[in-house]
């Protein structure tokens, strides 16, 4: 049983795709999605999700691409009351592809781990050529965490180096792999994977992008997960049901107890 920890579900809503997206997903034993947004548009729809279909929850939250917009946070901070949240973002800082717009970048990741805090929800954080800086507003942000759980969020699609990795997760954040790990060029991130302890452990699809070998080109789905999992588990020397096993109990960990165990379904 695997949890697509990271799924953008806009393309399928859009196309009427969802239920059967899902029904693919349950086939090859993927049996959770979260929903991610991102802007106003992209909240709406992972909310809308997570609302109709009990195997999705949503993180809602605003990224990157937002900050040169200063976007109503306020309407926000109304959303996340909602039970089918589970976290805030994505967000964070990417100065790959927007340098130019750094100081606003900061300045709209601060806003969401100030919510983040003021909700107790975990974050979910893109980072990509921001080090520095992604480091600097994650260490104040975990010091003053005190969410219902132990874990203050997750780096997600990591594609960093080793240090970089050691050092956000001496923080308590999970790092979370995608389709990337198993493209021939990735043996850097390879040796990452490998480096993470168990129980910081996550794997995603980021689905509609990024889709994992044998898909590499195509759109990538919440279906795709096990061939994300099966990658991790061979660098890691473990099987793919371990890292199942260990990935959708960090989900729990960092989420909440979501979706509920089979085994908890049965006794309800
Ligand atoms: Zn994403």
């Amino acid at each position: 049983m695997w949890i697509d920890s990271h799924a953008h579900l806009d393309c399928f809503i859009d196309e009427g795709d969802l239920p059967d997206m899902l029904t693919r997903a349950r086939a090859s034993g993927v049996t959770g999605v979260i929903a991610i947004g991102g802007s106003d548009e992209a909240n709406d729809k992972a909310l809308a999700a997570a609302r109709e279909h009990e195997d999705v929850c949503a993180v809602l939250g605003y990224d990157r691409d937002e900050a040169d917009r200063a976007p109503a946070v306020g309407g926000l901070e109304a959303l996340l009351s909602d039970p089918a949240v589970v976290g805030v973002g994505e967000t964070g800082l990417d100065y790959h592809y927007s340098a130019e717009t750094a100081s606003q970048q900061c300045a709209l990741l601060e806003h969401m781990l100030d919510l983040a805090c003021a909700c107790r929800l975990p974050v979910v954080i893109h980072t990509r050529d921001a080090e520095a800086d992604t480091h600097r507003l994650l260490a104040r942000y975990a010091a003053r965490w005190n969410g219902p759980r132990d874990v203050p969020g997750v780096i997600h699609c990591y594609t960093g180096d080793g240090p970089f990795a050691r050092s956000l997760m001496d923080l308590g954040f999970m790092i979370s792999f995608s389709g990337i790990v198993t493209f021939k060029k990735a043996d850097a991130l390879r040796e990452v994977a490998r480096i993470v302890p168990d129980d910081l452990l996550l794997v995603e699809t980021d689905a509609p992008y990024l889709a994992p070998v044998p898909y590499r080109g195509k759109r990538n789905e919440p279906a795709y997960v096990p061939h994300v999992g099966a990658a991790v588990a061979a660098v890691r020397g473990q099987t793919p049901e371990e890292v199942a096993r260990m990935t959708t109990a960090n989900v729990r960990r960092l989420f909440g107890n979501w979706p509920a165990a089979p085994d908890e379904e049965a006794t309800s």
